[in-house]
């Protein structure tokens, strides 16, 4: 039986309970969530994971996508990936690879973590009919379905379908025109494979299959944003509100057939249309979990994406947004490597933060931090930190004389010198 069903049913399960005792909050809180699809916690049939509570009332969470592509396929590095995300604090992994043997690189990365698990069946149907038919547009529809439960029964927890491009959204794009295209892999396969044709994305025509599916295999549904604009010129068109209208529509018929879901938003949006998006998003969804693409607010910072994503991230955190997917320095360059993982991941985890310090008053840790600061408790400050390791390496790497200050005013400390003669304890 499903969470959902069993939260309408009045029931509490072991993942309502730990999500409650992670989050503080009433276990009461988080069964009323799921019934109502405020909140989901994607789990799996097929493998025990770290429950993860993902919506409205519950700290932003942080996404990291993986996986191999084309030109890379090294699995041992994908592991690593895998690991230095989960270490990192990534909350969730997907699993996207488009290069090697789709079905042993996701088992491995499966089995080497806790966190639950993403995935995009798109992806893997496309390249498949590459492979079997030398191209894409030949992708046959039951393969796509096969392709979808057979990820689900590796213990697949979440699945990005693109579910909002139908002939109708194609229209307007096709219409409206655009200057930077679409960044979604998924969305432009399957927008080439409906042009090409001339049918109904199946994804659409053939929803009420597609949860069946889900609800068989407990996956939790994240519709995907294939018409996600890839550049900020681009931003908040006609084809994406028209996606977000179907996806808000679908989204309700999903969680009345018992299967968690959840919203994704854009990719490249600037600073001043994110409000307006997350606020359309959660009013036309009913409240469903907005799970963010980033989202960049320029597009012209490659090498430093993770911190524009960053930005863009905080802000759609403390408007709203309840999942972000991770940026890293590798974006639009090239495939993120171990490092590139590690950075993106650290920042999400600061935007995530400083989104849930407005949306949730989180302040806790920052308190502590002013006062550690304030007394120049260095352990302290590291153990507060978001990467500890980082602010311990970058003090030692420049060891003060004075052990009390660091060596950015060593013996005209601002901190010391008001100790000296003031009391602010607090
Ligand atoms: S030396 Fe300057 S920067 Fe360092 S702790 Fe003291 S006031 Fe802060």
């Amino acid at each position: 039986m499903g969470l959902i069903t069993e939260a309408k049913n009045g029931r509490l399960t072991e993942e309502m309970k730990q999500v409650a005792k992670d989050e503080d909050v009433e276990p009461e809180f988080v069964r009323r969530g799921i019934a109502s699809g405020r909140i989901v916690i994607p789990v799996s049939p097929y493998r025990r994971t770290k429950p993860c509570g993902i919506g409205k009332g519950l700290c932003t969470k942080v996404n990291a996508s993986i996986g191999t592509s084309s030109d890379i396929v090294d699995m041992e590095m994908e592991i690593k990936k895998a690991k230095v995300a989960e270490k990192t604090g990534a909350d969730t992994l997907m699993e996207l690879s488009t290069g090697g043997d789709f079905y042993e690189i996701r088992r491995r990365v499966i089995d080497s973590t806790e966190l639950s698990v993403g995935s995009v069946p798109l992806y893997q149907a496309f390249i498949e009919a590459i492979r079997r038919y030398g191209s894409a547009v030949d992708m046959k529809e039951d393969e796509l379905f096969r392709i979808t439960a057979e990820q689900a029964k590796l213990g697949t927890n979440f699945m990005a379908i693109h579910t909002g491009i139908n002939l109708l959204t194609v229209e307007r794009l096709k219409k409206q025109g655009r200057f930077g295209g679409l960044c979604s892999r998924g969305g432009a396969f399957m927008t080439a494979w409906m042009l090409h044709n001339e049918k109904e994305n199946p994804l659409f025509s053939e929803f009420d299959y597609l949860l069946e599916i889900m609800k068989e295999h407990e996956v939790t549904l994240s519709m995907g944003n294939g018409m996600r604009a890839g550049a900020i010129h681009d931003s908040t068109d006609r084809a994406q509100i028209q996606e977000l209208i179907i996806n808000s529509e679908l989204s309700d018929r999903s969680h009345e057939a018992g299967v968690q879901t959840m919203v994704e938003g854009p990719g490249h949006i600037p600073i001043d249309e994110i409000e307006t998006n997350v606020k359309l998003m959660k009013r036309l969804s009913g409240e469903k979990p907005f799970y963010m693409l980033g989202p960049l607010v320029t597009d012209i910072a490659p090498g430093y994406d993770h911190i524009v994503a960053a930005i863009g991230a905080s802000l759609s955190s403390a408007y709203g947004a309840d999942f972000i997917c991770y940026v890293t320095p590798a974006e639009h360059l090239a495939l993120p490597n171990v490092e590139d993982v590690r950075q993106g991941v650290i920042t999400a985890r600061i935007a995530a933060h400083i989104g849930d310090m407005i949306k949730n008053d989180d302040r806790q840790s920052d308190l502590e931090m002013g006062r550690a600061r304030r007394d120049l408790k260095w352990e302290k400050m590291f153990e507060l930190a978001i990467d500890p390791e980082q602010a311990r390496a970058v003090r030692d790497s420049r060891s003060p004389e004075d052990e009390e200050a660091c060596t950015m005013c060593g013996n005209y400390c601002a901190l010391k010198i008001v100790k000296q003669s003031f009391n602010f304890e607090r």
